[in-house]
């Protein structure tokens, strides 16, 4: 059995004990010591970490009364010293008091009830049973939640028979047990718990609500407490100082900036696709222009070839080249669009129905320059990583077209 002094004292982070048993299991050496301050996890709080008997402790898992500690090699001795990632403790500590609090909070500001709770490195997260509860029922709860962090109220836990700690107004209803431990904000909060927390609410510093999301008829409270806020708080600052400077204005008008910035964008984008549409449709008769008839087809109408190789010339502004020239009938065109490390072909007709298949005549062109690509019979498509390949590419393709 191992002794918990993680909830004789929740702030102490080095310890020294006796090895009781260790093994190798799949996932390092298993080792169980008479007494821990290392937290194993439980209640949506992760477990801690840090060293014991000169090794990385890498997961702690609790079987019946033993605590296990799974670590990265054989323990050094028998008498072994622990140690764990404080800072790292201390946060969860932090997120997990600010937890109890601002679940309270959200009851008596909205009457929204945790149904779940998560801590992760990231945020903590607090799930309620309402689909989009009002900001201001959040802010209210925030609010509400700040006042007592400002307060530095006692944090205390006691263990109680079930039937006394049922006389206590309970958050939310206790789990099995004939005794059980409650973990009290002096005053605001009484809940079951097997956490480890802060000694009083100045420790958690800030609750802040950093978003919310919807899910399946709830929703999930995403939350920053401690030094986490703080933190995330310095963050934006610097972002929004960057920003500034970015833009050459001051913090208020960045989002008046920003949005006059992408209501331009949009503007530019459809001028620019105009003026790739008017450039497409002279490509167009140019490359008619200096297109060559072909033999006849089998209905016996004049069949002209039509070719051109554009540089980034843009996916829309080439379909728009294809379709000028493919508006008289008897036109076979070939269109090649390029950049630094691509190219997309196309060839397309006009052609009667029946006559040239492309799909058929394309293959063996495309097999050879290392291109892919296919499509039906008057329109096929395609894609290559070598630019180098559009003038062949278009060469091989008016071969099949010179008889
Ligand atoms: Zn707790």
């Amino acid at each position: 059995m191992t002794e918990r002094l993680y909830y004789d004292d929740a702030y102490r982070f080095a310890f020294d004990a006796r090895v009781l048993s260790s093994r190798q299991g799949p996932k390092g050496w298993e080792t169980v010591i008479d007494r821990t301050c290392f937290y194993p996890g439980g209640g949506g709080q992760p477990a801690d970490r840090g060293t014991l008997a000169g090794r990385t402790v890498l997961s702690i898992e609790e079987r019946g009364d033993d605590i296990v500690h799974v670590l990265d090699g054989e323990p050094v001795g028998v008498e072994v010293h622990g140690e764990l990632d404080a800072a790292r403790r201390l946060d969860f500590m932090a997120q997990h008091t600010g937890e109890h609090l601002l679940s309270q909070c959200l009851l008596a500001a909205g009457n929204l009830a945790t149904v779940s709770v998560h801590f992760s490195d990231d945020t903590t997260t607090i799930e309620v049973a309402a689909e989009a509860p009002p900001d201001s029922v959040l802010a209210d709860a925030e609010r509400r939640a700040n006042a007592i962090v400002r307060e530095n109220r006692k944090v205390r836990t006691r263990e109680l028979d079930r039937e006394e700690a049922l006389k206590l107004p309970l958050r939310r209803r206790p789990p099995e047990g004939e005794r059980l431990r409650i973990v009290e904000i002096e005053g605001c909060d009484w809940a079951a718990c097997g956490g480890v927390h802060v000694a009083s609410t100045g420790a958690i510093v800030l609750v802040k609500i950093a978003g919310v999301e919807r899910i399946r008829g709830r929703s999930r409270i995403h939350a920053l407490m401690g030094e986490r806020a703080f933190a995330d708080y310095g963050r934006k600052l610097a972002l929004s100082q960057a920003l500034c400077r970015l833009l050459t204005c001051g913090e208020h008008d960045i989002l008046k900036r920003v949005g006059d910035l992408a209501e331009s964008e949009r503007g530019l984008v459809r001028e620019l696709r105009q003026v790739r549409a008017a450039q497409a449709g002279q490509a167009a008769a140019e490359a008619v222009a200096e297109g060559r008839p072909f033999a006849a087809g089998p209905d016996g109408g004049a069949r002209r070839f039509v070719s051109r190789v554009f540089d980034g010339f843009g996916e829309e502004p080439v379909k728009a080249f294809v379709d000028a020239v493919l508006s008289e009938p008897g036109r076979v065109v070939v269109a090649v669009d390029r950049s630094t490390n691509s190219m997309r072909w196309t060839v397309a007709h006009s052609l009667g129905a029946g006559d040239a298949d492309l799909a058929a005549l394309v293959k063996p062109v495309i097999a050879a320059l290392g291109l892919r690509g296919g499509g039906r019979q008057g329109l096929v498509q395609g894609a290559g990583s070598d630019p180098a390949a559009a003038k062949p590419f278009v060469e091989a393709v008016a071969r099949a077209f010179s008889a």
